[in-house]
């Protein structure tokens, strides 16, 4: 069993995007807002959890810079003793105002989601015509010392697929860690656009010649990272289908509606508001949290089937 030290945290359902793989229009009605966890609760609990090993938080949602407040629960979360660490990822809207602040609050670090480069394939997928301010927010994130910024591409064949390599030059301009990952067809959504990384190197090394693979210490993540020998920049690659990286993972996660899961895609889960709401005492929460640790499971279930649920309702 890998040590557990990870949380992704949703704080909430809501998004400012669309896009079309991620958040399908029959799911577009929000969770009351009494049914998602306070910072009082989500600060509680992580005080508990830290003595069992958590150290590192990723504020996620939906999108993370809706939730109310946001900065000052990065200030609450980065206070709590035994957090090494507070990151988050985001789609970049709004982020050009929110970058200083988080950075000030506690913000180690940003990932920021983009899967076009393109101003009409970004509004085709994600619904909004907002590429500028998503980049804006790139570049004040970058000011703020946000580094290292890693942009998380999905990739998608028949959509984006034609701009890998306008997104590798970008990130050679912008000094961006760029990462691919493989879309994973949830709940029994999208295998047509499923490509692999391995595709996506062929294609890579086809262009600018040789990649080689890069030490990524076991259990610092999901990604596999490559060097274009050229020209020195590294990539990486997410790849839950062809490589998946369950023999690594260290996280657990929290939906904003205060469920405890020990894997995006296993619909087991424990009810942690219910427990906070009724004041459960410390070894009660505790015996919670070792049962979804206990549950998690060795493989993914290559149905991708999240009991219904999408990324964005879990915290992708
Ligand atoms: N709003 C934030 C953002 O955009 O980063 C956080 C939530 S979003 C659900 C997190 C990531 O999940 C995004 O990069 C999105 O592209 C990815 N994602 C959603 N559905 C996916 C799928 N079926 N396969 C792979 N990645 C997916």
């Amino acid at each position: 069993m890998n040590k557990i030290d990870y949380l992704r945290l949703s704080v909430t359902d809501r998004c400012n995007l669309n896009c079309f793989y991620c958040r399908p229009k029959e799911k577009l009605i929000q969770l009351p807002p009494q049914e998602i966890l306070s910072f009082e609760e989500i600060v509680k609990f992580l005080n508990l959890a830290t003595h069992w090993g958590i150290k590192q938080v990723r504020v996620t949602g939906g999108e993370p810079l809706l939730r109310r407040n946001i900065v000052n629960l990065v200030k609450m979360l980065s206070s709590v003793g035994g957090i090494e660490e507070v990151t988050m990822t985001t789609n970049g809207l709004g982020l050009a105002n929110f970058a200083l602040p988080l950075k000030e609050a506690g913000l180690s670090r940003i990932n920021v989601s983009l899967d076009s480069l393109d101003r009409r394939k970004f509004l085709e997928i994600t619904g909004c015509d907002n590429l500028r301010e998503v980049l804006r927010g790139i570049a004040e994130a970058k000011r703020c010392g946000l580094d290292p910024i890693k942009v998380n591409m999905v990739l998608l064949r028949g959509v984006n697929e034609d701009e890998i390599f306008h997104f590798v030059s970008f990130a050679l301009e912008n000094c961006l860690l760029l990462r691919f990952i493989e879309h994973m067809p949830i709940n029994g959504k999208g295998e047509r656009w499923y490509i692999s990384s391995t595709e996506i190197r062929e294609r890579i090394q086809k262009k600018w010649g040789p990649l080689e693979p890069v030490d990524s210490s076991p259990g610092t993540g999901p990604a596999r990272y490559f060097r274009i020998k050229r020209n020195e920049l590294i990539l990486g690659f997410i790849s839950p289908l062809s490589h998946p990286f369950c023999d690594s993972c260290s996280r657990l996660r929290l939906t904003a509606d205060g469920k405890l899961r020990s894997c995006l895609l296993s619909g087991f889960e424990v009810d942690l508001k219910g427990a906070l709401r009724e004041g459960a005492p410390e070894e009660e929460i505790k015996e919670l949290y070792e049962k979804v640790i206990q549950n998690k499971p060795k493989h993914h279930h290559f149905n991708f089937s999240c009991s219904g649920k999408f990324m964005f309702e879990i915290g992708g």
